[in-house]
C-alpha cells in the first residue's frame, strides 16, 4: 500500500476523511466517541466487519476499515456509523464533496 504513504492519501489517513468544512475539533470528538464505543464493546471494531459498500472483508496487512459518519458529524449523528474499506470511504467522501 505504498500509495498510502504520500500526498492526500497520507494526509487523510492522519486527519480523517472529512474536509475543512468540519472543524477538526468536532471531527475529533466524533471519532473519539466511536473509538470509545468500540473499546466499550458497544460496536465491533470496523476491521471485524465487511465493507458496507463492497462487502470486502478486512485482512491483516491490508488498509484498515474505518467507520464512516455517513450522516455527518453533528453530535446527534455520532452513533450513526458504517464500516467501510478505505477505497469506499474515499469514494463516499468524494461524492460528498469533502475534498478537492
Ligand atoms: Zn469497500
Amino acid at each position: 500500500m505504498r500509495e498510502q504513504d504520500s500526498g492526500w492519501a497520507a494526509r487523510e489517513a492522519r486527519e480523517g476523511w472529512w474536509g475543512p468544512l468540519v472543524p477538526r475539533r468536532v471531527k475529533r470528538m466524533a471519532q473519539e466517541t466511536t473509538a470509545r464505543r468500540v473499546r466499550a464493546g458497544l460496536i465491533p471494531p470496523p476491521c471485524a466487519l465487511p465493507c458496507t459498500d463492497c462487502f470486502t472483508e478486512w485482512e491483516p496487512g491490508t488498509p484498515r476499515h474505518h467507520y464512516d459518519h455517513y450522516l455527518g458529524y453533528e453530535d446527534e449523528h455520532w452513533a450513526d456509523v458504517e464500516a467501510v474499506c478505505p477505497r469506499c470511504h474515499n469514494r463516499r467522501s468524494r461524492r460528498r464533496g469533502e475534498h478537492r
